[in-house]
């Protein structure tokens, strides 16, 4: 028998919203996290945008589970006050080229069934962010901003009231497949190691899930992850209400003008591959600069100042177009009870009660062939 039903690997929003999920509906559930809390890594370093889903391809699960997520979302902050606010957000195309961009933008978004969306002409524009320079923009009314450390605190106080066991100071190091589900090594900051064994394993471990897949047995190049750091800097105004985003680019959706709850706005993510992963800002803000006038004419290079960096746990190199999230119950591949999540870059905050609802029902079929 085992000593565990249900082992979660990452107490990040994914894993967070996962447990919560599953303690609804399961016992013995053990989320194990190698930091001394939830949410040390991406998942308190990225924008706080709840995404509509316009940026993806129809039915990938990046555009479904976003576009489900987001309504999850904003009903989750509502009955269980967490900060968040639908500001709106504007995607703006500075020429005529861009201005074709943006048809097919929307058309996209409407076909993946984001509501809502909208053109507003440079004169509308210039009434509502008088700073912005635009010869036409998508408004998409449904795109917000949250406090994603209030969202992980829900996740993780739910599911602890279920009886979900949150082990921090606990890195999982190594799995092995047995006849009654997975035996798993785990080191605790105090540099004792414990065995346990569990019947279902799920791998939410961000940048590090390509690596437990491994531990697990799959040796595969298609979920090797390039990590895609993307650095933010501050602007010392307040001259915007709305979110506002360039035309996207191949790896990225731009270096956008996103807000926090105290309006203070953030540019950024952009996005380079690096081999290590660092927090530091390694970015120049002439980049930021030239990106941001273009659809900011009045900023000021000297108003800029690094503020901080996230790093996407990123499938798609730097040849390919797009890269679905993995999300996989590897049964398959002998490995009955494993659900891989891999690849959880963007949207994955606005998805992630939307993930935890896909991953429970793969684990309702688990229970029901057992
Ligand atoms: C720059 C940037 C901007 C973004 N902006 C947005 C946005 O505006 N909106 C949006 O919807 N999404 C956004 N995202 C994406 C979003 O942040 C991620 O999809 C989400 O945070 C992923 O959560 P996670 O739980 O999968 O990963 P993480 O938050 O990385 O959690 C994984 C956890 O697993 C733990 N772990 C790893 N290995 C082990 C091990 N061996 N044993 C135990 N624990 C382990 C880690 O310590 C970590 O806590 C952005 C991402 C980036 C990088």
């Amino acid at each position: 028998m085992a000593d565990i039903d249900i082992a979660i690997i990452g107490a990040g929003v994914v894993g967070l919203a996962i447990a919560k999920e599953l303690s609804e509906k399961y016992e013995n559930i053990v989320v194990l996290e190698r930091h001394n809390s939830f949410g040390q890594e991406t998942s308190s370093r990225n924008s706080e945008v709840i995404h509509s889903g316009i940026h993806y391809p129809l039915g990938s699960l990046k555009t479904n589970l976003c576009v489900e997520g987001n309504r999850m979302l904003y009903d989750i902050c509502e009955k269980n006050d967490i900060g968040y606010k639908k500001l709106g957000k504007f995607i703006v195309a500075i020429d005529e080229e861009e201005i074709g961009v943006l048809e097919t933008l929307k058309q996209r978004g409407e076909e993946n069934g984001v509501d809502g969306l909208v053109f507003h002409e440079p004169t509308d524009i210039k009434k509502i962010e008088p700073y912005v320079n635009a010869k036409l923009a998508i408004y998409s009314p449904n795109s917000g901003i949250i406090d994603s450390h209030g969202l992980m605190k829900y996740f993780a106080d739910a599911a602890k009231s279920k009886g979900v066991l949150m082990v921090y100071n606990s890195e999982v190091t190594d799995i092995n497949k047995e006849n009654f589900g997975f035996k798993f090594k785990v080191n605790s900051s105090d540099g004792t190691t414990e065995e346990f064994t569990t019947k279902i394993l799920i791998n939410s471990a961000g940048l590090y899930s390509d690596k437990i897949a491994e531990m697990a047995g799959i040796d595969e190049n298609g979920y090797k992850l390039h990590p895609c750091k993307g650095d933010y800097f501050s602007w010392n105004k307040k001259f915007l209400h709305h979110l506002i985003y360039p035309i996207p680019e191949k790896l990225s959706i731009g270096i956008h003008a996103g807000l926090d709850l105290n309006h203070d706005i953030k540019f950024g993510p952009n996005a380079y591959f690096v081999d290590e992963i660092d927090y530091g800002v390694e970015s120049g803000k002439e980049e930021f600069y030239n990106s941001i006038r273009k659809y900011l004419p009045t900023i000021d290079l000297n108003d800029l100042s690094p503020a901080m960096s996230g790093v996407r746990a990123k499938l798609q190199t730097q040849n390919e177009d797009f890269r679905d999230f993995v999300i996989s119950h590897e049964s398959e591949r002998g490995l009955t009870g494993l659900i891989n999540l891999i690849g959880i870059e963007s949207p994955g905050l606005t998805a992630s009660p939307a993930i935890a609802k896909y991953v429970s029902e793969m684990i309702d079929t688990i229970y029901h062939n057992l």
